[in-house]
Order: C-alpha cells, then structure tokens, then sequence
C-alpha cells in the first residue's frame, strides 16, 4: 500500500498478488475436466470479472471463445439491490455451446442466477460458473456457485477488478474497505 486513498479507505490487504496467481494456476487445473473440450465459450461479466477472467482464460490451454455480458446488479453503496438485469447480452453466441461464466464474486447469489438462466434461454449446452471470491454467508436463492479461488468472510472488498463506486478495480490484490 503506497498511495494515500489506500491507506485511508483501507482496512486490510486480504489476498495478496501472489497468492491469487498461485491460487489462478490451481484452479485452472481444477477446471480442466470440464475446460479440456476445444470450443467452448468464457462469458465475462463485466465489469468486476475483467482481471481474474484475463489470468484464469490464459492458464487454460485449451482453445476457447471469450464474450462479456453486461449485468446490473448493484450496489449504490456497499450493499445489494436485489435487482439483477441483464444491461448487453445480445454479443453472447453460446447456442449449441459448452459455457463457462466468469465473475467476480459469489455475494446473494442473484447475479449469476440471472446470467446462468439467461444463457440457458439462449440455448447453452451446458453452463457453469466460477467465481474469484464466494462470500461465507446464507444465500436466500437456491443457487450454488461451481467454482470458486476462495472463500471469505462476509466483507466489502475491493481490487483485482472489485470496485467501489467504479474506483479500486486496477489494484492488484484484493482489499478489506474500512466500513
Ligand atoms: P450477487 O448478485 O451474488 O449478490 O452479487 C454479485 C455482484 O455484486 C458481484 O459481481 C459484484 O459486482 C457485486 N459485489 C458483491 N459483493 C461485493 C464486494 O464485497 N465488493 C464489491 N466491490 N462488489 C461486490
Ligand atoms: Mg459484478
């Protein structure tokens, strides 16, 4: 931490830049059963997903399409709305296809519920879902994440594409915003 917003909007480093490239490696591994099929397609949504996406993408060897969905969720302040919408979804050619959604963080549940139902309607074969971060918490949707980095507490956090109010999403490692 060098830059002044960090330290005075900052409680914490969570997860620091190594750690998340370890962590990406393993979980690119992880993936392989399901990622091992040339041809299926990486959704992105945008825009918290953009760096954990770019890392995860490149560890896969296999041959895939990437796309981006744009989806609203969110977050006037540090807390959800509960409304979900798909903003931009027309780009996503999934019909036929083998879908691995990628997204930042796995808070209520709703967003990838939406998206996952989306993809669905558009004819997916398969869709699963990885996340960076899975929130330890009770979920009101019945709806469960495939993958997931890591699993944290029930905090407002920030970088490696996380943001608050469109700031922080450029930091390298995950941060604890002080509440
Ligand atoms: P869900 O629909 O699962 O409640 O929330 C998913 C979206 O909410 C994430 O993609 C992310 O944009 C946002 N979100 C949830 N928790 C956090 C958090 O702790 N920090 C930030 N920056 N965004 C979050
Ligand atoms: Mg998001």
């Amino acid at each position: 931490m060098n830059c002044t917003f960090e330290r005075v909007f900052f409680d914490r480093v969570l997860l620091g830049e190594q750690e998340i490239r370890e962590r990406v490696d393993l979980l690119a591994k992880e993936l392989a059963t399901y990622t091992d099929d040339d041809g299926f397609v990486l959704v992105v949504i945008l825009k918290g997903a953009l760096m954990f996406a770019a890392d995860l993408s490149r560890r896969i060897p296999s041959q895939c399409s990437i796309d981006f969905l744009t989806v609203s969720s969110y977050y006037g302040g540090t807390q959800s709305t509960g409304n979900v919408h798909i903003v931009d979804g027309h780009s996503a050619e999934v019909y036929g296809k083998k879908v691995l959604v990628v997204d930042d963080i796995f808070d209520t549940g709703l967003t990838l519920q939406t998206v996952v139902k989306f993809l669905e309607q558009k004819g997916a074969q398969e869709v699963r879902t990885c996340v960076l971060l899975k929130k330890k918490k009770v979920r009101g949707v019945p709806f469960e994440v495939d993958y997931h980095a890591f699993e944290i507490e029930d905090e407002f956090v920030v970088g490696y594409g996380l943001d608050y109010q469109g700031e922080y999403r450029k930091l390298p490692y995950v941060g604890v915003m002080k509440t």
